[in-house]
């Protein structure tokens, strides 16, 4: 009898446990560990404690959700990732207006309201970019270049009236000097 080979320890037939309870043939395959088990009562104990859990957790069937768990979840995740630009000034004003020291207050929301004046163009740029992708962006930038335009325009009706009551004046001026 060969028994170097034959004969393993509990704590090797124990590592095989996973390969047992998964895999029928493993015992076949391995005569060894066959072996072990038909001579060692607390390992075949151990095995068949084992499967009798394995057994009950595949009678166990995880409890079904409301039918409208779903679309909720997804309703108040939707309005949270909505509220979240709005929450963070929010809550950045009531840290600053409620944490600190009563004579810091007044200084404390001013300096607040005027990093928002001079951040709030680039943080509602970028806030428009992160919500609604490249489109609103691209809106801006053509509203920006709409602005310009108009102003362009405004300056080169101010200019055409100036020239226009200029050489007026100067045609009426001319005619008695010729
Ligand atoms: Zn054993």
């Amino acid at each position: 009898m060969n028994t170097a080979t034959n004969h393993i320890d509990c704590k090797t037939c124990r590592t095989h446990m996973p390969d047992l309870l998964l895999d029928d043939a493993f015992v076949a395959g391995h005569p060894a560990v066959a072996a072990h088990l038909a001579a060692c009562t607390e390992c075949t104990e151990e095995l068949q404690q084992l499967r009798s859990t394995f057994a009950l957790l595949d009678t166990w069937t995880a409890p079904e959700p409301s039918a409208y768990f779903d679309s909720r979840l997804h309703a108040r995740l939707r309005e949270a990732v909505a509220e979240q630009p709005e929450s963070f000034w929010e809550r950045t004003r009531s840290f600053l207006l409620f944490s600190t020291g009563r004579g810091l207050r007044p200084a404390l929301a001013g300096a607040l309201a005027f990093i928002m004046l001079v951040g709030g163009g680039s943080v509602g740029l970028y806030q428009q970019h992160h919500s609604a992708g490249p489109a609103a962006s691209v809106s801006a930038t053509v509203g920006d270049l709409k602005i310009l335009d108009n102003n362009e325009q405004a300056l080169q009706q101010m200019n055409q009236l100036l020239d226009d009551s200029g050489s007026s004046s100067d045609d009426s001026a001319t005619p008695p000097t010729t």
